[in-house]
């Protein structure tokens, strides 16, 4: 069989700016894709266009959106389809980490973990759904975690919240099967992004009693088959895959070296 052939098809990625919806917006790019990337910060949009631009045939659009405020996706979706003609991949990837034991967690810590990594996905859900549908079907692929399915100290709220992608990617399978929309949810393991370096490499470091420049290697030796971590790429290539899978919805593809097997 012939892979679908991904030109011209018009893509949303949410948290585009950097890291992995950076990659596989360059990737959807490369395919000769129509990409639509959002974030919170223009200079950060425009810095990863200036990097992107060059990535192949396809085009770059950068709309500053939190999807966190439903006005501001709904701005960014009659964006895409005022530039592109319509919406055909909604990649759900922004997403933020504040790892605090739940004890100590403040209110506003735990509310801008789900109303980012959770509201945020329905937020954007919500509004494209109608578009996919009026191009008779499309692709939703929402950016989970391993956390969504382990448990790891001082990540209660960000587990729940990617746990909930895991459960809510199911369901809306079901939902949208009949309407050919695909909804499937994306894993990733440990990777080296602002994510981890910033957020994790110090909490972990204390934790192991590791220098933090070499937490991450010694974290990913011993909790992967392979040995290594994940880079962005690797969740890209995982991404353009499930735009061309016609027949796969309601999964989880954990792309993690073997850091988790059931
Ligand atoms: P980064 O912190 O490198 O990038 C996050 C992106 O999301 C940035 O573009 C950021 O831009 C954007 N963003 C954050 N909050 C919002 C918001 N409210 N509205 C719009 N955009 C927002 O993270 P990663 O690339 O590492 O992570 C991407 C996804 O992958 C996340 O969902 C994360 O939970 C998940 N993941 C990451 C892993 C890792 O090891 N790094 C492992 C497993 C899952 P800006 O700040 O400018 O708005």
């Amino acid at each position: 069989m012939t892979p679908q052939n991904l030109t011209g098809k018009v893509a949303l990625v949410t948290g585009g700016s950097r890291g992995i919806g950076m990659a596989i917006a360059e990737s959807m790019v490369a395919e000769g894709m129509m990409v639509a990337i959002t974030g919170r910060e223009e200079a950060h949009l425009l810095a990863a266009k200036h990097r992107i631009k060059d990535a192949g045939p396809g085009r770059l659009e950068t709309i500053v959106a939190d999807v966190r405020q439903h006005d501001d996706v709904e701005r960014a979706i009659d964006t895409v389809v005022l530039a592109y003609g319509g919406l055909d991949v909604l990649v759900n990837n922004a997403g933020v980490g504040i790892f605090t034991q739940v004890a100590d967690m403040r209110p506003d810590q735990w509310s801008a973990i789900l109303d980012t990594n959770l509201t945020g996905v329905y937020n954007c859900c919500h509004l494209a759904i109608p578009q996919l549908r009026k191009r008779g079907g499309g692709y939703i692929i929402n950016i989970s975690s391993l956390a969504g399915k382990n448990a790891f100290i001082g990540a209660a709220a960000y587990c729940a919240s990617k746990a909930a992608v895991i459960a809510m990617t199911q369901s809306m399978a079901e939902e949208l099967g009949p309407m050919q929309i695909a909804v499937n949810a994306i894993c990733p393991g440990y990777l080296k992004t602002a994510m981890f370096t910033q957020v994790l490499n110090p909490i972990l470091a204390t934790l192991y009693g590791v220098h933090e420049d070499e937490v991450f290697e010694r974290f990913v030796q011993h909790r992967t088959f392979l040995g290594r971590g994940q880079t962005p790429e690797d969740i890209a290539e995982a991404a353009v895959y499930l735009c061309r899978a016609e027949n796969v919805t309601g999964i989880t593809l954990t792309v993690a070296g073997g850091a988790e097997v059931h």
